[in-house]
């Protein structure tokens, strides 16, 4: 970014303030971070500290040796709409800064107390400024680097109400983490550390690559199955796409490690979302999405930054052109790596034919002609609770004919035929012995030979930090080491035969985003026991067919899976009889 610091700070006309998109910038202790940290991008940092607190409520500091703040412009900009980037409401048709606005360091001073330091390069000393409720409590001069520090203490303290809304610090934390990842991958020249409580969190190299920004955000491996994005020859175009997105083996159960550059402003944009993941497609399974660090660059007067008050959202120009020059280029760049025929996978494990023959039973099923499983359907609306001594949601003895394409059991027994889904009765089966197990750590733990390695992101690392307790509890066993991976020395012992380390990866994903939700543990049992149980397709003897019904039979509630979906359909006599006639 080119020094705009030639400037001086000074408070915009009326005309120009009015068009600046309005609205709160100021929601949670990351918002702060994030206009610092872009404060001292424009100033021209090469190195940006930041310093957290109590998840940013009890402090934030972020340092930067860029250009610094002339004594004498201290005040004013604390004042609402005072820039040093832009003069005019012409210049809010290109905008090269990140701010532009001048109105984060005011709105942030009317939430919390506020430290300025600061020295600009051509200054034989420092000044320093304290702000209360807006207004200067203490002034004067002091010796410093050049440079900038802003200090936030007691984030809303006078804001009881918005408090409330605040997660735990945890929580803040990890999306101050995942902020300061995001600014390390749109700008890997410069170096961000990021210190916690007094510990360091993460740091970036700043070595202008951005595979070592995408090694430190990511961890080696993904960086290492990510393909560089080429643009291609069409020099025609104004758009230019850049940066990297992971092969298709490498996805995540969420979209937060896809990040978008706008000239190099993190943006959040579907539009662009959906372009990337319609790339993909068919090379990703559903509910897979990829990682990805996106740079777009176009003309600064071809977007306009001025829509959202957050600035996290642009608008092109010409938006067709943008997606489709990010669809192409993904496309490309995967097509030149992969040989997509190979790779097209079949998220559902059912064989095509049982598929085809699933559909038309699903059909007549809607029309109440075929099956009529109501016996099943009863006892599924029956409230949780184990009633022990309820028949009515017993199974019947059955007697088991046979497998079907792999995947369903058949079984006769004294009201016609059952046909049982060997993975979900198993996942039933399963995902009660687990609730019973839990906590029991020598009972549901499998050591593992060589421990694995799990890299994650440092927001997830943040988040999974506080949860590392609990998954102990279930046979999870995982220690930090360096910065954010984590070592697995157990797993719980329904994973023995479970794809690894992808069913790990995945259980994390669901701890993080779940762990608001007080039932989180219920629902990562139901995963546990989806990842242990037998798959579909996979052959089994009379025997272990048998079992499996004894085990389901023994479960309080033998018709529905733990997400809720049927285990099996019955037909009865009657409704055979009817088919053919009699
Ligand atoms: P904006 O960034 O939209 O201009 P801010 O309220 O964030 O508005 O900052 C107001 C002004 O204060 C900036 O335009 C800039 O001149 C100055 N400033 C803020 N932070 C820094 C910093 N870290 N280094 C140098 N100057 C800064
Ligand atoms: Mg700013």
């Amino acid at each position: 970014m080119e020094n705009i610091y030639s400037n001086r700070v000074e408070v915009l006309p009326p005309d120009v303030a009015n068009k600046i998109a309005a609205g709160e910038v100021i929601e949670r202790p990351a918002s702060v971070v994030k206009e610092l940290v872009e404060n001292a991008i424009d100033a021209g940092a090469a190195d940006i500290r930041v310093e957290v607190r109590g998840g940013g409520l009890q402090l934030i500091r972020v340092i930067d040796d860029g250009a610094g703040i002339a004594d004498d412009d201290m005040e004013t900009c604390f004042q609402r709409h005072a820039t040093s980037k832009i003069r005019s409401a012409e210049d809010l048709g290109q905008i090269r800064t990140l701010g532009f606005r001048g109105e984060a360091l005011p709105s942030i001073a009317a939430v919390a107390k506020v430290t300025l330091v600061t020295r600009p390069g051509d200054s034989s000393s420092g000044s320093f400024a304290a702000f209360e409720a807006g207004a200067v409590t203490e002034r004067g001069r002091r010796g410093c680097p050049p440079g900038t520090s802003v200090s936030v203490q007691n984030l809303f303290s006078n804001i009881p109400a918005r408090l409330k809304y605040l997660k735990a610090a945890a929580t803040e934390l990890s999306h101050i983490s995942h902020l300061i990842s995001n600014y390390a991958l749109a700008y890997p020249e410069l170096r961000f550390t990021l210190i916690n409580d007094g510990r360091l969190a993460s740091q970036s190299i700043g070595d202008g690559n951005l595979v070592s920004a995408l090694i430190k955000v990511y961890g080696i491996t993904t960086a290492e199955g990510m393909f560089a994005l080429e643009d291609g020859e069409e020099t025609a175009s104004s758009v230019h796409v850049g940066g990297y997105v992971s092969q298709p083996a490498i996805s995540r159960s969420n979209r937060n490690c896809i990040s978008f550059f706008v000239n190099r402003r993190w943006v959040q944009s579907r539009s662009l979302t959906y372009a990337l993941e319609e790339a993909y497609h068919p090379l990703l399974a559903d509910g897979r999405h990829p990682v990805a660090a996106v740079n777009v660059r176009l003309p600064f007067d071809e977007i306009d930054v001025n829509v959202h008050p957050t600035k996290s959202e642009v608008r092109f120009l010409r938006d067709r052109e943008v997606f489709a020059r990010l669809q192409k280029t993904v496309r490309r760049t995967l097509t030149t790596h992969v040989s997509i025929p190979a790779l097209v996978s079949h998220p559902s494990a059912l064989l095509p034919g049982v598929e085809k023959r699933l559909e038309v039973v699903a059909d007549q099923n809607a029309e109440g002609r075929l099956f009529a499983h109501d016996d099943l359907e009863r006892p599924g609306q029956i409230p949780k609770q184990p009633l022990e001594h309820d028949f009515s949601r017993r199974l019947p003895i059955l007697r088991v004919i046979g497998q079907m394409g792999g995947t369903f059991v058949v079984a006769e027994g004294p009201q016609g035929m059952y046909l049982v889904d060997q993975h979900r009765a198993h996942e039933r089966v399963l995902f009660e012995r687990l609730a019973r197990e839990r906590g029991r750590k020598a009972e549901n733990s499998q050591l593992l030979l060589e421990p694995l390695t799990l890299e994650l992101t440092a927001r997830q690392a943040a988040l999974l930090t506080a949860k590392l307790g609990d998954l102990a509890e279930m046979g999870l066993a995982l220690e930090q080491f360096g910065d954010h991976s984590f070592l697995v020395r157990s797993i719980p012992a329904v994973l023995v035969r479970a794809d690894l380390p992808q069913a790990l990866y995945e259980i994390v994903d669901q701890t993080i985003e779940d762990h608001a939700n007080g039932d989180w543990q219920d629902r990562l049992t139901a995963t546990l026991a989806c990842k242990g149980a037998i798959k579909a397709g996979q052959v089994l003897s009379l025997d272990e067919m048998r079992e499996l019904l004894v085990q389901l039979e023994a479960t309080s509630l033998p018709p529905k899976c733990p997400h809720g979906a049927p285990t099996m359909v019955h037909l009865s006599q009657a409704q055979l009889e009817k088919q053919f006639g009699r």
